[in-house]
């Protein structure tokens, strides 16, 4: 149907004192109000047309009455659909629904059904808002951007909408986020995979634990597999597994910082590599043990961070000559012969820790060279990308200023997750809860000044 809307505003202008600001100040203050009225009047021209078809049954054809008047049978215990669809009018019932521009009260026709008695509200039910529903999906959708980007407070604030922090953290919890973004990723569209755990503060001030796991893309974006919280990392490898559809030539790099518990993560679908980062790191604390300065363990640290800082060459692999790829392989071997050096002269000179922390290392610390060599996958050797999305995900939990459930962390990590990193499908999400499929559409034709002679 095709309608037009018109607005009628009076302004009072203090001609040779007003000032931008003023008035860009209080047509901002009008915008929702006077969004709520357009709202309302197309509400109750709609609900007009759908009570003239469903009464005038002898004017509009069943055709013209298709997706009008459905409403279950009335003292039908097993709440089937009727059939009937012509009604009398029953007057009218007030309606409150919360929206993103405001609460809408407006009075709500009432019908009674001529083949069952039932009564109900044909606009509630064209418009599908449930019986009980007291808040449209907007509303949820803002609510979770809101907190997503840490500013709720101001929403709430600011704006009209009516929610309480009680509520905030229901819609969090209430979303169907876990159900969705569960499509299986080919194994070949990842470049690595990552994970780590960190530390968030939940009821009365108790830790959990986080855990992300995020694949790299081929293009080396961050493709957000799953955050789990106080979960055991066996049952999240499972999920993870349940999520990457494997092919049987293809092994995913996996990156790590040595995290207790992950040395088999994901085994058969992807290689473990230690974080080069980490890893010379870690032989510092494990020298210390051994009893050594930091001024005698800085050269065989700065020896490990230089065997493992192999650069790979740029471009293709597919059309990299041989002898672009030896310089590589004579690298890699040598190496990996000097790692094997320094752990027998970290033997010889009684250096235990230092030398079996080495020893557990070198298995891992050319996984990603390995790859290279033999498929031509780059993949990313630290996990400095998921600590940067770690601390995306952790100062905006931080500034949540309540203790949240574990159902609460994890939604919200995921949406965090999902919102910063996978943009497009974020979007396609909430248009598809929205259901926005191109029905409504609304353009400003004109607006123009009507003379008034008293101004
Ligand atoms: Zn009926």
């Amino acid at each position: 149907m095709k309608r037009r809307i018109s607005i009628t505003c009076d302004f009072d202008l203090a001609i040779g004192k007003v000032n931008l600001n003023e008035i860009v100040y209080k047509l901002k203050e009008l915008k929702d109000s006077l969004v709520l009225l357009i709202l309302k009047q197309i509400l109750m021209s709609y609900d007009d047309l759908i009570m003239d078809r469903l009464t005038q049954t002898q004017i509009y054809p069943s055709k013209m009455r298709k997706g009008l008047g459905r409403h279950v049978r009335k003292d039908d215990a097993e709440e089937r659909f009727c059939r009937g669809r012509k009604v009398y009018r029953r007057g009218h019932r007030n309606r409150k629904i919360k929206t993103v521009f405001g609460c809408l009260d407006m009075e709500v026709r009432r019908a009674e059904c001529l083949t069952c008695g039932a009564r109900y509200s044909p606009l509630l039910n064209a418009l599908q808002v449930t019986p009980y529903s007291r808040k449209e999906t907007n509303v949820e959708h803002e609510v979770t951007e809101a907190v997503i980007d840490t500013n709720y407070r101001r929403l709430i604030e600011g704006r009209s909408i009516d929610i309480s922090l009680g509520g905030i953290h229901n819609i969090v919890v209430g979303s169907d986020i876990d159900k969705t973004f569960q499509d299986r990723i080919p194994a070949e569209d990842l470049s690595g995979i990552m994970a780590d755990g960190t530390g968030v503060k939940q009821h009365k001030g108790s830790k959990g634990e986080l855990r992300t796991i995020i694949g790299i893309s081929q293009q080396g974006r961050v493709v957000p597999l799953g955050s789990f919280v106080n979960t055991s990392w066996s049952e999240i490898d499972n999920a993870i597994r349940a999520r990457i559809k494997e092919t049987a030539d293809h092994s995913i790099p996996f990156v790590y910082d040595g995290e207790p518990g992950l040395d088999d993560f994901l085994s058969g679908v992807a290689e473990a590599q230690r974080c080069t980062w980490h890893a010379p790191r870690g032989l510092y604390y494990a020298l210390w043990e051994d009893g050594l300065k930091k001024k005698e363990s800085q050269p065989p640290i700065d020896k490990v961070k230089q065997l493992v800082g192999i650069e790979l060459p740029a471009g293709d692999f597919e059309i990299l000559k041989e002898e672009d790829k030896e310089p590589v392989r004579t690298r890699y071997e040598t190496s990996k012969k000097e790692v094997r050096e320094l752990i027998s002269t970290f033997y010889e000179k009684g250096y235990q820790k230092g030398a079996s922390y080495l020893e557990s290392l070198s298995k891992r610390l050319f996984t990603n060279i390995e790859l290279w060599l033999s498929t031509g996958i780059i993949a990313p050797k630290t996990t400095s990308l998921l600590e940067r999305v770690f601390r995306e995900i952790g100062r905006r939990l931080k500034r949540i200023a309540w203790g949240w459930s574990d159902a609460a962390v994890t939604n919200l990590s995921k949406m965090i997750l999902i919102k910063q990193y996978a943009k497009d499908k974020w979007e396609q999400y909430w248009k598809e809860k929205l259901g926005i499929k191109g029905y409504f559409n609304i353009n400003i034709q004109t607006v123009g000044i009507n003379l008034c002679p008293t101004f």
